[in-house]
């Protein structure tokens, strides 16, 4: 089969279809390459043309498909080129989506489901840290509140329906708290067989993990990307020498600080400059039935309930119901800032890490 790559990662792709799949049946090859949006690039000697000049090879039959390349960061534009290319009935449309350097994913596309690269879901709400400034409030949270199975089940069936996904990210609360998270990523497998999978966890339970559920997280390909705090120091080499044994791949997230999220001066941010600086842009939430615009907005109503006090009361979240039969036509809307965006601030502030069992309303503000 002769490819066209597109995106900013041609060398990428090409070395991930060689190792990957190259051979065994899976007769990839890479023909040329364009760039639909943006400036053309060769790289690796791969012929670059122009969009028309491909659209020309590929109504001619001298290529068969297209693998555009795409990450978390470069989601909006991979969205609009998969766009044009629908748009000018080129149907047979993969996408290689690096899932934060850790792991990697090639979905054929659906022509007529909508392309929505990306999402994350709370496995569970409460963690068994509560750092300070969680920006998924779970210390508000208890460790008894999970995404129920079934309603996961329907609800990802559901997405499913409307979307094609490229990569999934498990995140909490802290997800190694669900003792049947391998229930949860069956029920991926059958929906988005071929995804990228990844959980993101502060890494205290890794070494409780059981060979029986590493063995299983190593053949499904799940990936770990853990929160490096500061009491995991002392943890890392035996967590680092766990998952090697069993070829999990993973990265470390040095966390020594934690980022200020809620506006603490009187008045209201300008939502575009906090969206700026927020670094939440690809995180869409998919949590019972709803997608929400960022972590942040859809677990923050818990902050109203537990600061009935607080000096200032949160806004209601946005959110789509991803059971409206329309929903994909609203789904762009979610790129947008959102009520929520107002409170958080619009001038970057940190503070060092700090397990701090009882916040307060001022604990997201410092
Ligand atoms: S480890 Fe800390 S930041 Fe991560 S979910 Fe738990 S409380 Fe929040
Ligand atoms: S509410 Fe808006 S500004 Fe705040 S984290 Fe979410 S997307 Fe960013």
């Amino acid at each position: 089969m002769k490819i066209t790559v597109c995106g900013s990662k041609i060398g990428t792709v090409s070395k991930f279809i060689d190792k990957k799949l190259g051979g065994g049946g899976n007769n990839l090859q890479i023909d040329c390459s364009t760039q639909i949006f943006g400036n053309p690039l060769k790289i690796d000697g791969i012929d670059n043309v122009d969009f028309f000049e491909f659209l020309r090879r590929y109504r001619a039959g001298s290529i068969d498909a297209i693998i555009v390349s795409s990450s978390v960061g470069e989601m909006k534009i991979s969205k609009e080129i998969v766009r044009k290319l629908k748009l000018n009935r080129v149907d047979k449309i993969a996408v290689y989506f690096d899932l934060f350097f850790v792991n990697n994913s090639l979905t054929w596309l659906d022509f007529e489901k909508y392309f929505f690269p990306y999402i994350e879901i709370n496995l569970i709400d409460g963690c068994n840290l509560s750092c300070k400034g969680c920006s998924h409030f779970a210390p508000l949270y208890s460790k008894e509140e999970f995404y129920n199975l079934e309603t996961f089940e329907r609800d990802l069936k559901q997405f499913s329906r409307k979307c094609d996904l490229s990569a999934i990210r498990f995140v909490g609360g802290e997800p190694l708290l669900v003792k049947n998270i391998d229930e949860y990523i069956n029920i991926v497998r059958k929906i988005f067989p071929v995804i990228a999978i990844d959980i993101l966890t502060n890494g205290t339970l890794i070494p409780n993990l059981t060979p029986d559920l590493l063995k299983y997280l190593s053949r499904e390909n799940v990936s770990f990307c853990i929160s490096d705090y500061p009491p995991m120091e002392k943890s890392k080499d035996q967590i680092d020498k766990i998952l090697n044994e069993y070829s999990i791949s993973h990265q470390f997230i040095p966390k020594g600080t934690f980022r200020t999220i809620l506006r603490k001066e009187s008045g209201l941010s300008d939502p575009l400059t906090a969206l700026k600086i927020c670094g939440c842009k690809g995180s869409k939430i998919l949590r019972n039935g709803k997608l929400y615009r960022c972590p942040i907005d859809a677990l923050q109503p818990r902050y109203n309930e537990k600061f009935p006090d607080a000096p200032r009361k949160l806004p209601n979240s946005t959110w789509i119901d991803v059971y409206n039969p329309n929903f994909t036509e609203m789904i762009d809307l979610l790129d947008e800032p959102v009520e929520m965006c107002q409170y958080c601030v619009e001038t970057p502030g940190q503070f060092e890490w700090r397990n701090l069992p009882n916040p307060n309303s001022e604990s997201w503000s410092v």
